[in-house]
């Protein structure tokens, strides 16, 4: 691989080291809800870049003993401010440091929002975990976590799962901490098994949460979620209980979708064989009840509540006008772009943003760790009223600043977070 040393006369540009899509799109919300609220300027500065990251490259042995492939890794924490550092690590093969920053950014106001004692990070490998046998995925694993050692750790930084990673995953990262601190640290991820102090309810937590938040969005708009329609793209951890919860209240989801293709059946899909179906064949092709769609197509049909659960960048300038429901509640991080969002507010479609809207997983991560500090386990029961209390208390912050501000709710959410991190950044002050 070639590389190219920059001429010493040429000044770097701070944003060219993350110039990517996504990363804009975090700095730009950013700016405008700091704009409106009109931040301090040297805080907004402060505030536009990461406070650590860290970038690496390691071998990863495939089952062919022979063939070692380079990956590149990622752990990149906002602000150290508020306590230590909370975000998942998503394994994909489109993961890079816009991205992985992007989402530490989102995570740091996520965490505010919710009056969480985190400040965002998230972690990333450029890898497609899919390509991957079990033994592989395990080394890839084990290694990334020694490379990213010693950023992470239950008082610094707590990884969890995102996108291509899942509990398993957590196990592996636990157990490999473990082993170079020479005792069982439970703490360091959150998302684990059960059986490894890992949270009643934490699996299913972002799309219940989500679906909490649905009903508090319903309920401001006078929408009988009973015989409602719903459309969800993704049929992964968020966007497959997403679902599931909402068909509980009665909804008909007409149209799902993965990575495979998207199922439409306008009578309503029934959740238990699309979750068999999807347990056995591992994607939603071939389910015989109902037609096949694009992705494209499904964000476009008629509904009262679609919900992006798959990836970033999904509404943007070019489809905002064809979409057709009246609740967009945000499972994905970043599904929606800038230009998108203003399409939106002038057709009247009520937003619940992502940094509200999957808000659940990180707040029950957090269960799981105050629960692992403490050595104690709460019942699933316990778990779950918590989480209602604190998604519907942060929901009524946000609707009322977007009422009295007379702003839309992604912006409000901004503020309710920008405002909180502002403050303490504010009361600790600067070191010297
Ligand atoms: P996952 O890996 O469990 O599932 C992802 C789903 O998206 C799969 O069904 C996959 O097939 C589908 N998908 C992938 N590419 C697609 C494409 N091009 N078109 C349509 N579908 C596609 O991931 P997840 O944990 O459910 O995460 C989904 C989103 O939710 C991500 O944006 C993630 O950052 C966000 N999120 C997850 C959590 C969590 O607790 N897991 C918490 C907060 C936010």
């Amino acid at each position: 691989m070639k590389t190219s040393i920059r001429p010493f006369d040429q000044p770097l540009e701070p944003r060219a080291e993350w110039d990517t899509p996504m990363f804009n799109l975090a700095q730009n919300q950013f700016l405008h809800a700091a704009e409106l609220m009109g931040l301090d300027e040297n805080l907004r500065d402060r505030l536009l870049f990461p406070q650590r990251t860290m970038l690496v490259s390691f071998p990863c042995r495939r089952d062919q003993y022979s063939e070692v492939e380079t990956v590149f890794g990622y752990r990149v924490q906002h602000i150290l401010t508020m306590g230590p550092t909370k975000g998942g690590i998503r394994y994909h093969e489109d993961v890079n440091l816009g991205e992985v920053s992007a989402l530490a950014m989102w995570m740091t106001w996520k965490c505010a929002l919710m009056h969480l004692p985190f400040g965002g990070a998230k972690g990333g490998v450029r890898i497609d975990p899919s390509k991957l046998s079990r033994p592989e995925l395990q080394r890839l694993t084990r290694r990334y976590t020694l490379e990213i050692f010693d950023m992470i750790g239950p008082d610094r930084d707590i990884p969890a799962p995102d996108m291509g990673t899942n509990a398993q995953v957590m196990a592996w990262i636990m157990d490999t901490y473990s082993l170079q601190v020479g005792h069982a640290v439970n703490e360091v991820v959150t998302g684990k098994p059960v059986v490894l102090g890992g949270a009643q309810g934490r699996e299913e937590a972002t799309g219940r949460g989500l679906i909490y938040l649905v009903k508090e969005a319903a309920d401001h708009l006078q929408l009988d979620l009973k015989g409602a329609t719903a459309v969800v793209q993704g049929f992964g951890n968020v966007g497959r209980n997403a679902a599931i919860y909402l068909a509980e209240h009665g909804t008909r989801i007409v149209a799902v979708s993965d990575v495979s293709t998207g199922i439409y059946n306008p009578r309503g899909l029934n959740m238990v064989s699309l979750v068999e179906h999807v347990e056995r064949e591992g994607v939603l092709k071939g389910y015989s009840d109902g037609e096949e769609i694009s992705n494209a197509e499904l964000l476009e049909l008629d509904c009262d509540i679609l919900i992006p659960a798959a990836l970033q960048n999904q509404i943007t300038e070019d489809n905002a006008a064809r979409i057709k429901c009246r609740i967009l509640a945000e499972g994905a991080n970043g599904p929606t772009s800038m230009e998108a969002d203003a399409i939106l507010a002038e057709r009247g479609i009520f937003v619940l943003p992502d940094i509200l809207g999957n808000a659940g997983g990180v707040t029950v991560s957090y269960f799981e760790w105050v629960q692992n500090t403490q050595e104690f386990a709460w019942s699933l029961e316990e778990t779950n009223e918590r989480l209602h209390r604190m998604l519907t208390g942060a929901f009524q912050r946000t609707l009322q600043r977007s009422q009295r501000d007379g702003i839309d709710m992604r912006t409000a959410a901004l503020m309710e977070g920008i405002a909180r991190v502002a403050e303490a950044k504010l009361v600790r002050g600067i070191f010297p």
